[in-house]
């Protein structure tokens, strides 16, 4: 078996994972960089040199897991597709709001490049993705295959509880198997619920670390976490503040959503304006249509019918009311240069009386972690393009991640002790602090932080 991570560095970044089992080769996602340009958002294919891949694995539809697909596609003709049906519904409206990004960053950024691919190729790309059920042996050829089927390479897709149509998946070929979890999350959120994981004999484990560098803080629940921001909300409309929350368009945004329509509906807060991006809207539109094929909390809850949010794009945002007692829940999450969350904060931060409230996972370099680490006091350029800026208005954290935490993670490669464990998609001091851990704890499993661009034997 071989195994090479395309990754250019040890980070989230364009995730993409190159696969050998015995005479079959594949791919396992192929995402685009969040915060990188041009040819430094791709993943390395030049690691894997001429080499074919049989077949392209996607877990989920998140950008740093799927914004290369269509470049893959075209460096890999033959390569037959597989994702979950949701995960193809939601692909395919990223990846053309993704060529409108380019084209906007051919001219703002220069990147003559830009745009990587466009509309048409995406429309008729995704008609060759093969839409599979999860729980379902497939063969790498895409027909359902038998469970003793030993010779062909087989996978299974697994609900990873991460975001609508995520999944990880089983690899088994001439009696080997492989688990790559994709973004997991063990723990249940306000619409996902968590993941349903297979706990076989596993030989290797291919495992995300997004949290490793953060404990699970004492005493913390989803419910008490979800109080905590209702009470945060609360007190800021008191003040009269406006309330930015900067989320992932996918995911964190219908995850916020149906807490504050919970908040509502208990009536902890009054009616209040809520607003959106376009692109949040299409998705929550795919969340809505799919109640009904998901597994989820929530299960009659039409979000854009019963929270109804006002929706903004490029332009509004420039110049909708910076109000008291609205709450603004903007993309990007990470708040990269030009999306809606970063023009938007940046009316808004010089002034005390507003509210920024952070939910999830930013790296550390990007406008969000840059302003939160700088803090309130502190000074931020959220655009490179801007003038720097003083942080005047409120900052608070909270903890919803979409990601599984650390404990859960070692929790779950103690349960299968598979006896080799690769870590990836991680920041480097997140995937150091699993692999000490993982190598104390399973002093069986071969614990392995693979070099990017370098072939693994495993
Ligand atoms: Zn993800
Ligand atoms: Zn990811």
């Amino acid at each position: 078996m071989k195994f090479t991570n395309l990754t250019r560095q040890t980070e989230i970044g364009a995730n993409s994972y190159y696969l050998e089992m015995g005479r079959h080769r594949l791919l396992l996602d192929c995402g685009m960089h969040p915060k990188n340009t041009g040819e430094d958002a791709l993943p390395n294919f030049k690691a894997i040199g001429d080499r074919e891949v049989e077949a392209i694995l996607m877990s989920h539809a998140h950008q740093d897991h799927i914004g290369m697909l269509p470049l893959a596609m075209r460096r890999f003709p033959g390569a037959q597709i597989f994702m979950t049906e949701a995960t193809a519904e939601v692909g395919s409206v990223l990846l053309h709001n993704s060529v409108n990004v380019m084209t906007r960053q051919r001219e703002e950024l220069g990147e003559m490049s830009y745009p990587l691919f466009t509309h048409r190729e995406i429309d008729r790309a995704s008609k060759r993705w093969r839409r599979c059920p999860p729980r379902q042996r497939i063969s790498i050829a895409g027909e359902r295959a038998a469970e003793r089927e030993k010779d062909t390479l087989t996978f299974e897709f697994f609900d990873a509880g991460h975001v609508l149509g995520s999944t990880g998946a089983l690899l088994r070929a001439e009696g080997q198997t492989v688990f790559y979890s994709g973004d997991v999350n063990f723990d249940d959120q306000t619409i996902m619920q968590a993941a349903v994981f297979p706990e076989e004999k596993i030989d290797v484990l291919i495992l995300e670390c997004t949290r490793g560098d953060h404990a699970k803080p004492e005493g913390w629940t989803r419910a008490g976490e979800e109080r905590r921001l209702a009470e945060a909300l609360a007190a800021a409309f008191e003040r009269d503040a406006c309330v930015l929350i900067p989320v992932f368009a996918l995911g964190k945004t219908q995850e916020v959503l149906a807490m504050l329509h919970n908040f509502r509906r208990q009536r902890l807060l009054p009616e209040f304006p809520i607003y959106i991006g376009g692109l949040s809207s299409k998705f929550t539109d795919i969340y809505d249509r799919r109640t009904h094929a998901t597994r989820r909390q929530l299960p009659r809850l039409k979000l854009m019918r019963e929270v109804a949010p006002f929706i903004l794009n490029d332009e509004t945002v420039r110049d909708t009311a910076v109000r008291g007692g609205r709450v603004y829940v903007l993309s990007s999450g990470m708040m990269i240069p030009k999306t809606l969350s970063n023009v938007f904060a940046r009316r808004m931060i010089e002034n005390p009386q507003h509210s920024i409230f952070f939910v999830g996972y930013a790296n550390p370099e990007s406008p969000a972690g840059l302003l939160r680490e700088a803090g309130q006091g502190g000074e931020v350029a959220l655009d490179p393009d801007k003038p720097r800026q003083r942080i005047r208005c409120n900052i608070e954290q909270f903890q919803f991640s979409a990601h599984a935490t650390r404990e859960s993670l070692v929790d779950y490669a103690g349960k299968i002790s598979p006896k080799k464990i690769v870590l990836v998609h991680g920041d480097s001091p997140a995937v150091e602090w699993m692999r000490a851990t993982l190598s104390n704890k399973l002093p069986n499993s071969q614990v392995i932080v693979p070099t990017p661009g370098v072939e693994l034997e495993l």
